[in-house]
């Protein structure tokens, strides 16, 4: 399933605008709208997978890339102290955007658990 028409697919083709920090071939990297840290940061693929729940066996190196993605932006952030990588996924997840995407949250103690 694809889902080329996602708030997130525009900011892939530039026809919304983001902050993006980081890009490469395959991810971009750009800060949230609406915060829930001092450092909040997405990382999504180029690729429209919908949810972590349609990844498939050959998006394993893409999936590892975006996972080393979000160290190298959570370092470029300079959240030496630690901080957190959240992936909701569908519906009890509390996923809002069906274009896979990592929240990187960090520049304060964060609750666990989450809500
Ligand atoms: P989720 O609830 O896990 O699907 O997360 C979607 C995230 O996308 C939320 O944290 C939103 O604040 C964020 N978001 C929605 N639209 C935009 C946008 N245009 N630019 C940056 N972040 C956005």
């Amino acid at each position: 399933m694809t889902n080329q028409d996602t708030i997130f697919s525009k900011i892939i083709r530039r026809e919304i605008p983001a902050n993006i920090v980081y890009e490469d071939d395959l991810a971009l990297a750009f800060t949230d709208v609406n915060p829930q840290a001092p450092v909040h940061i997405l990382v999504i693929p180029k690729k429209p997978i919908a949810k972590l729940a349609e990844a498939e066996t050959e998006d394993a190196a893409l999936l590892g890339h975006l996972l080393l993605t979000a160290k190298r932006v959570a370092a470029e952030a300079g959240l030496t102290n630690g901080y957190r990588v959240v992936i909701n996924t569908d519906a009890d997840g509390g996923q809002t955007v069906f274009h896979l995407h990592l929240h990187i949250l960090g520049g304060r103690s964060l609750a666990w658990p989450p809500g």
